[in-house]
């Protein structure tokens, strides 16, 4: 046994995931433990009397009423440092180097592969001198982790005092000290390898508003629902309404430093199209490979349950650490329904009384202890960082009134709601823009404006009123006829399918397409307002709707997304002449 490790008591009945131990005398609560002969790795999570419940996050066949438990003294926590970045782990964060060269399964039972690999060595540069006043927190040193991420060894959150000793600038394993920090509780050695444990918050400072927005290069997202830096969203769908599509459109292609996708209980072939396809993809901001800066992890409806359960656990203490570094990083859990069946799936194996839909009565408690964790922050060493959630929910048959939609919506403030009708329609992104909302939108405005311009703001808002418009004219056009409608109000709904197909469409599988920059979704939404307040001078100069929908220019605005390159704003002002020009001549023949 190792140091700390001790007997607490025996196996008494095994259910699944869910093991009873009896005869436990000095057991703690979430305690890390060690179960059967097969030295499983379970976590404590009821104790009385002398029994303790214990979750399994490894197949439990074989073991035994009898055999031992074992406690390790610790919680259940990840290792932290460089070797992360471009590692898939489990939910438990065991790395699965073996899932990416096989595409299949997974690791022995009992293994406890170390998550950060000890043989390697990384070239370590120390920050502060012998001497210098070390806050919890503070950057030690620095290590080149990837291409594109540098590694900030911190100091942890309970050191503070002088440092009394560093590490010369070369070469260190993780378990090698590289700093010695004189406290007052003593002198305290500091490796680059560091322990956190998954289901507690690290600490930072003060919290700061959420001003500045993650840009994702998917336009409905940017533009009419954005995602603040240390925001939280979800994106409730049905089956096949895109969800998965959208998390890895914004997990390649969203401005974060870093990335952590938990592919939560979906099919293993989702998580393969990722470990395939983002090492060849290459950042259109650095050039680098996307892997560069991602962090997998992979819970596949192949694995054990509970490790699902753990799996968002472990990608928020793995996004609070590079947080804490200073980086924003953006986590994509998909999906959380998945995660929440597996709650209840172990619920119900410990016999607790269920509530809504079979669903423990803390299902609320647990996504809200998830989202939580997002936020952009102080860091306790003085700089910024924000951990940004991105959570798929896929409600049962598409309803959103079913538990785990409702609940998330209670703790999220941006929806981006997938629309059935929509993805039949091969209308991608499917994102309702209607039924979808952002709470970060009146935040972010300030950060457009500068950005790309004062007219922004109302352009988005002309924009935002011509759709709500929209459905009422829909509605009035059921009645009687979109005919029966005066010609500015036909107008109205030829701009906003216009709008539709030229702005809120957008082809993830197209190279141009698929990512347009906060300048390029500007320029295409000025077009589209373009032709809507000259068109509607035009009607009121007599022009007809049928004339104005026949203005070839129009097709160009369409086919901007795909055919105007990144920063070409030539090409933007030669389409904005030239419906310009035929917009007048249509006047002209009313006699001005
Ligand atoms: P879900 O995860 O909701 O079950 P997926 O994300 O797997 O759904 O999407 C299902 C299919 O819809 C995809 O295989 C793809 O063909 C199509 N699709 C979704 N979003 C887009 C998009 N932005 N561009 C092109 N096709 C899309
Ligand atoms: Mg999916």
């Amino acid at each position: 046994m190792a140091t700390g490790e001790r007997a607490i008591g025996r196996v008494r009945r095994v259910n699944g995931p869910v093991v009873e131990a009896a005869g436990v005398a000095d057991a703690r609560m979430l305690e890390l433990v060690r179960v059967g002969e097969a030295a499983l790795v379970g976590e404590v999570i009821k104790l009385s009397g002398d029994r303790a419940v214990i979750q399994v996050y490894e197949d439990t066949t074989g073991v035994r009423p009898g055999e031992p438990v074992v406690g390790t003294g610790m919680p259940l926590s990840v290792e932290l440092g460089p070797g992360l970045v471009g590692t898939i782990y489990d939910g438990i964060q065991r790395p699965l180097e073996a899932l990416r060269a096989s595409g299949g399964d997974f690791i022995g039972r009992g293994m406890s592969a170390p998550a950060l690999d000890r043989g390697r060595r990384w070239h370590f540069t120390p920050s502060l001198a012998v001497g210098a006043d070390v806050v919890p927190g503070a950057v030690l040193g620095t290590v080149p982790e990837t291409a594109r991420v540098e590694h900030r060894v911190l100091a942890p959150p309970d050191v503070s005092g002088r440092l009394s000793w560093a590490a010369r600038e070369g070469e260190y394993g993780v378990e090698d000290v590289v700093a010695v920090v004189e406290t007052s509780a003593g002198e305290r050695r500091i490796s680059m390898l560091q322990r956190w444990p998954i289901r507690t918050p690290r600490p930072a400072g003060r919290r700061l508003p959420a001003s500045v927005p993650l840009v994702t290069g998917q336009r409905v997202v940017d533009t009419l629902f954005p995602l603040a830096r240390g925001g939280t969203v979800a994106i409730p769908g049905g089956f096949g309404t895109g969800k998965t599509m959208t998390q890895h459109a914004v997990a390649k292609w969203c401005d974060a430093d870093l990335i952590v996708y938990v592919g939560c209980g979906e099919r293993g072939n989702e998580m393969t199209d990722v470990l395939t396809e983002f090492p060849k993809l290459v950042d259109p901001r650095t050039g680098r490979s996307l892997m560069e800066r991602t962090i997998l992890i992979a819970n596949t409806s192949n694995m054990p349950v509970s490790a699902r359960e753990a799996s968002v656990y472990t990608g928020a203490a793995l996004a609070e650490y590079y947080r804490d570094m200073g980086y924003h990083v953006a986590v994509m859990a998909d999906s959380t329904s998945r995660w929440a069946e597996a709650l209840r799936e172990l619920s119900g194996r410990m016999e607790e009384m269920p509530a809504e839909e079979g669903f423990p009565a803390y299902l609320a408690t647990r996504i809200a202890s998830f989202y939580e964790r997002a936020g952009s922050m102080e860091t306790l060493g003085g700089s910024e960082g924000s951990v940004s959630i991105i959570g798929a929910v896929s409600p049962p048959g598409g309803d959103f009134s079913e538990p785990v939609t409702q609940h998330t919506r209670r703790f999220v403030r941006a929806f981006w709601a997938l629309d059935r009708q929509l993805a039949n329609a091969r209308h991608y992104p499917s994102i309702s823009w209607l039924d979808s909302y952002s709470e970060y939108a009146d935040e972010v405005r300030p950060w457009w404006e500068e950005r790309v311009g004062p007219g922004w703001t109302a352009d988005r808002a002309e924009m935002v009123g011509l759709l709500r418009k929209e459905v009422r004219l829909l509605q009035v056009a059921k009645l009687v006829g979109s005919d029966a409608l005066p010609d500015s109000q036909r107008f109205v709904i030829e701009v906003c399918s216009l709008f539709k197909d030229a702005f809120l469409r957008q082809d993830a599988f197209d190279e141009v397409d698929r990512y347009t920059s906060p300048e390029k979704q500007a320029r295409m939404l000025a077009l589209v307002l373009l032709y809507w307040r000259r068109g509607s001078l035009a009607i009121k100069k007599g022009a007809t709707f049928v004339e104005l929908r026949r203005v070839k220019a129009v097709r160009d605005i369409v086919s901007a997304r795909y055919a105007i390159a990144e920063g070409d704003d030539k090409a933007f002002d030669r389409v904005a002449a030239r419906l310009e020009r035929a917009i007048d001549d249509l006047e002209g023949d009313y006699g001005r």
